[in-house]
């Protein structure tokens, strides 16, 4: 992924998941997205504590596999993992030494900040470059990037949106449209999630392992134009100056699962990031810290509010687990 992704403007009239494949492209290769909007492992260090301290948990569910490759797909700064791994390694220094780190990442921006935490990493462009091995994979705020189509309810018939100069065309869609969830007269259908889904769903089933999806999106499948952009921590226009604004959707974690599920895994949840932070210890951790750095009690307050309360990231953020073996994972009981 590179400017060679990013035609020169005007960009030709494409199909919406096209054009949002290659402004994502675009927009992570060329710079820290943090300034536009912020995630759960940049609020807090706690939120990479307790993903690690699930890793630890699931590792000994799974029979304390070695080695298992601990792997993070979309990582961002890395920030997630470095917390997860400094966890991992204090209280689990026989996970720690089992674990081989493999980051899934295509921006080589990202790639230069995630190498400055976690040096002894190998990074990946695709799940399918993952070397041999039971795998327990994290990915935050990954799926939500990945490219979708919209479809639309005409008179005629179900018409496909297109994008040209900064707006939205339709063309007839190309049938079949499967039907959209529960009726409706717009949905979506991320492709790319749903064949990344699939894909992880095999390897797990035949190599062993389990993963933990986290996003904003749909507990059930619903109907609707989630797509939004993010530039300069305010809701931009996804469509206006392509590359320039983080474009993400909601993810449909009731069709995840049950891909999961066609492709032999067990499926938990989604359960809501509020009930699952709370679940691995959030507040007793929070608690601990306080009581360490007194002096910082009102930011991590304030940082355990927004990442667990229902009006901020609580409930709109949701946590769907993957197993290859029958054990309900920490978080799902
Ligand atoms: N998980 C991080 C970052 C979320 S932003 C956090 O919670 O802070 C999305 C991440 O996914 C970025 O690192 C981005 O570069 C990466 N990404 C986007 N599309 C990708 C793709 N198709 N393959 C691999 N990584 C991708």
């Amino acid at each position: 992924m590179n400017d060679a992704a990013l035609p020169a403007a005007p960009w030709p009239e494409m199909r919406l998941d096209e054009f949002m494949q290659r402004a994502v492209s675009h927009y992570y290769a060329t710079r820290d997205p943090f300034t536009d909007f912020t995630t759960a492992p940049e609020i807090s260090q706690v939120f990479g504590e307790l993903l690690g301290g699930w890793i630890v948990v699931t590792w000994v569910q799974l029979g304390r596999p070695a080695p298992f490759r601990l792997v993070e797909a979309g990582p961002g700064r890395g920030t997630l993992m470095q917390d997860a791994w400094r966890l991992i390694s204090r209280t689990a220094p026989a996970c720690a030494a089992a674990a081989r780190l493999h980051l899934i990442e295509t921006s080589p921006y990202l790639r230069g900040a995630q190498k400055s935490r976690l040096p002894h990493a190998t990074w990946h462009d695709r799940l399918a470059e993952l070397p041999d091995g039971p795998v327990m994979l994290l990915a935050n705020e990954f799926l939500d990037t990945l490219p979708l189509r919209q479809f639309v309810r005409q008179e005629a018939g179900w018409a496909e949106r297109y994008v040209l100069d900064g707006k939205f065309t339709l063309r007839p869609a190309e049938p079949p449209v499967p039907p959209p969830p529960g009726g409706g007269d717009i949905f979506e259908i991320c492709e790319a999630a749903r064949a990344w889904v699939a894909e992880l769903s095999d390897r797990l089933r035949a190599q062993g392992g389990a993963a933990l999806l986290i996003d904003y999106g749909y507990g059930e499948s619903a109907t609707g134009d989630s797509l939004q952009a993010f530039r300069g921590s305010k809701y931009a226009d996804p469509l206006a100056d392509p590359g320039e604004a983080d474009i993400t959707a909601h993810v449909d974690f009731g069709v995840s699962a049950e891909i999961a599920r066609a492709h032999g895994l067990h499926a938990w949840g989604p359960v809501t990031q509020g009930a699952l932070l709370t679940r691995l210890g959030l507040p007793e951790r929070i608690s601990r810290l306080i009581a360490e750095n007194p002096e910082q009690e009102a930011a991590l307050t304030k940082a355990a509010h927004r990442l667990t309360h229902g009006e901020q990231m609580g409930t709109l953020f949701k946590a769907l687990a993957v197993t290859a073996a029958n054990f309900a994972p920490a978080g799902f009981e």
